[in-house]
C-alpha cells in the first residue's frame, strides 16, 4: 500500500480485522483546503469497546512472548518506516501541514523508536537482592501494565504515537490506539504497517474518533489499565479525573509556555536562530515552542531587531513546497484562535512588533504570518498557551530576574538559554522548574533515547521515552523464596 497524494479511506484496525466504522469522516489538507486527504471510519462507544475486549483477550499470550519475539516485531515496524520514510512524510506533510523536511524528519524519528524499543525488549531490567533475613532470596521483576489507552494529539501524528506504542508493545502490553480527529490518516497508515509486523490478533488495535467518544470510553472502561496521554491540559485534567478515579495508571503530556532566555553575553546570531526555529518552526504548533523570550536589557533592542529581520523574510505557504519555512495553521479553528490571540494581546497593551495577520496563497489555506509581541509578564498573551507561531519578548535587567520570570508559569516542560556563561548555565540547568533545559539550542528538538516530560502543569506520571518508558509500561513485583 502507498500513501500518495490520492483520496485514501481509512478504516478501524480491530482484533485483527480492518472494519468500517459507525460513520464516516474526512481529513482535509490545511495547506490547500480542496484536497481531501481520507475518508475514514469513526467508532462510538461500543466499537471501541469491542476493540478494548480484543485487547484483553490478547493479553495474557502476549504478555508472556519472549523478547526475541517482540525484537522481531518492533524492528520491523521501525525498518519499514525508514524505508518509507518519504511516502510517509509526503502524506504526514500534507495532512498536519507541518513542512516536508520537518514531516520526514518526523517519520524518521519514529522508525528510529521503534528501533529503539526493539532493543529495549531484549533489556527488560530487573535485580536480584540479599536479603535482611537468612536463606531467603528477593527479586524486583517487571510485568507488563494491561491493556493501555493510547490517545494522541495531531501535532506529531507519527512520533507520537511511535513512543507510545512501541515501549508499550515492547514491554508485553496490548493496545488500543485513539489519534487525534486532525490526523486520521497518519494513525491508519502506521496501524497499517504495525498490522503486517506478526503480532498477533488483538495486540493492537486502531480506534478513530471524538475524543467525547472513543477517547473517553477507553478512560472509563474497567478493561483498560493504563492510559497514556498528550494532549491540552484542560482535557489532561478531566481524563486524570476519571481515570485516577477508576485507580488507572495515568500518564500525560500537556501544554507549555516555555521560556527562552538570551543574556546579554550571548551570541546573538545564534540566540536568534534558536528563537526562530524554537517559536516559529513547525508553525509554533509544538508543545515545546519558545513561546516567552525573556531577553536581557543589555541585548533587548538588538534582539528584537534582527528577530524582526529575520521573521519578515521567512517563507510562508505550502507544505508540499520546496522553499516554505513555515507551513499553515493545522486548521480554521486553530487560525481563528491564534488571530483573536492578536486581539487580546493589543487590548492589553502588548506592543505588536510583526506578523500575526492571516495571508492569502496561491492554494486555500489557513495560512497566517509569524507574530512577535513585546508583552510585560502579567499579559495573557506571555502566561497562557497560544499553540500557534505568537511569541513575545519580555524584558529582564540581568540573569536573576530572568531566571525568577523563566519559573514564573503553571507549566513546566522546557527552558533554554543563551548565554556564554558557564555559572549562569550550570545555574539555570539546576534551577529551572522544568523537565528538560537547553543550553545554546531551541527549546523544541528532543533525542529519543532519554527522557521527555516536564513538571508543574505540563505533565503527570512517569516520563516518556528512553529506558524511563519502563516506569509507566511495566509494573513491578517483588519475589520472596526461602531457598
Ligand atoms: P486535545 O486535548 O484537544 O486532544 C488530544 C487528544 O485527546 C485527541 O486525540 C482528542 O480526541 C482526545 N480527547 C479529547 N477529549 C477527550 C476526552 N474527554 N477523553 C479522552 N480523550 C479526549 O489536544 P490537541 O489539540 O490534539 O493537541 C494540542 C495540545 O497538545 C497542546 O496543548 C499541546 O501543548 C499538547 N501537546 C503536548 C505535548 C507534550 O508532550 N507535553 C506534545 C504535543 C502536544
Amino acid at each position: 500500500m502507498t500513501f500518495g497524494a490520492k483520496l485514501q479511506t481509512a478504516r478501524q484496525y480491530i482484533n485483527g480485522r480492518w472494519e468500517t466504522g459507525v460513520t464516516t469522516g474526512t481529513s482535509e489538507n490545511p495547506s490547500d483546503t480542496r484536497d481531501v486527504v481520507a475518508e475514514y471510519a469513526r467508532a462510538d462507544r461500543n466499537q471501541t469497546e469491542l476493540a478494548i475486549r480484543a485487547a484483553a483477550e490478547a493479553l495474557p499470550h502476549w504478555s508472556l512472548s519472549t523478547p526475541q519475539r517482540r525484537f522481531d516485531v518492533l524492528d520491523h515496524i521501525g525498518g519499514e518506516i525508514l524505508a518509507r520514510k518519504s511516502e510517509l512524510g509526503y502524506l504526514l506533510a500534507r495532512e498536519e501541514g507541518k513542512t516536508l523536511p520537518e514531516a520526514v524528519a518526523e517519520v524518521t524519528r519514529a522508525g528510529q523508536i521503534f528501533k529503539f524499543f526493539a532493543g529495549e525488549a531484549l533489556r527488560i531490567p530487573g535485580e536480584t537482592l540479599a536479603s535482611t533475613r537468612p536463606g531467603v532470596q528477593v527479586d524486583v521483576t517487571r510485568e507488563p501494565v494491561g491493556v493501555v489507552g493510547i490517545i494522541a494529539p495531531w501535532n506529531f501524528p507519527f512520533a507520537i504515537p511511535a513512543w507510545k506504542i512501541a515501549p508499550a508493545l515492547a514491554y508485553g502490553n496490548s493496545v488500543v490506539f485513539k489519534p487525534a480527529e486532525l490526523v486520521p490518516t497518519c494513525g491508519w497508515a502506521l496501524a497499517e504497517i504495525i498490522s503486517r509486523s506478526g503480532l498477533p490478533a488483538g495486540v493492537f488495535n486502531l480506534v478513530m474518533g471524538s475524543g467525547r467518544e472513543v477517547g473517553q470510553a477507553l478512560v472509563d472502561s474497567p478493561r483498560v489499565n493504563a492510559i497514556s496521554f498528550t494532549g491540552s491540559s484542560a482535557t489532561g485534567e478531566r481524563i486524570l479525573q476519571t481515570a485516577a478515579a477508576r485507580r488507572a495508571k495515568v500518564q500525560l503530556e500537556m501544554g507549555g509556555k516555555n521560556p527562552l532566555v538570551v543574556l546579554a553575553d550571548a551570541d546573538l546570531d545564534q540566540a536568534v536562530d534558536c528563537a526562530v526555529q524554537g517559536a516559529y518552526f513547525s508553525t509554533g504548533q509544538r508543545c515545546t515552542a519558545s513561546s516567552r523570550l525573556i531577553v536581557e536589557a543589555g541585548v533587548h533592542d538588538a534582539f528584537v531587531s534582527r528577530l524582526r529581520q529575520r521573521m519578515v523574510n521567512l517563507k510562508i505557504g505550502h507544505a508540499l513546497e520546496r522553499d516554505t519555512a513555515i507551513g499553515p495553521v493545522v486548521d480554521r479553528s486553530q487560525l481563528e484562535q491564534n488571530l483573536a490571540w492578536m486581539e487580546i494581546a493589543r487590548a492589553e497593551g502588548a506592543e505588536h512588533v510583526w506578523g500575526g495577520a492571516m495571508l492569502e496563497s496561491a492554494t486555500p489555506g489557513h495560512y497566517m504570518s509569524p507574530a512577535l509581541f513585546l508583552a510585560k509578564p502579567e499579559h495573557r498573551v506571555a502566561r497562557e498557551e497560544i499553540f500557534g507561531p505568537v511569541a513575545c519578548v519580555l524584558r529582564a535587567d540581568s540573569y536573576e530576574p530572568a531566571l525568577a520570570l523563566a519559573n514564573e508559569t503553571p507549566f513546566g516542560l522546557c527552558a533554554g538559554i543563551c548565554t556564554a556563561s558557564l555559572k549562569n548555565a550550570m545555574h539555570f540547568k539546576r534551577h529551572a522548574d522544568v523537565g528538560m533545559t537547553m543550553v545554546n539550542l531551541p527549546t523544541a528538538g528532543v533525542d529519543y533515547h532519554v527522557p521527555f516530560g516536564g513538571r508543574k502543569w505540563s505533565s503527570y506520571g512517569p516520563r516518556e521515552q528512553g529506558r524511563y518508558a519502563a516506569e509507566f509500561y511495566t509494573t513491578v513485583k517483588t519475589g520472596y523464596m526461602l531457598a
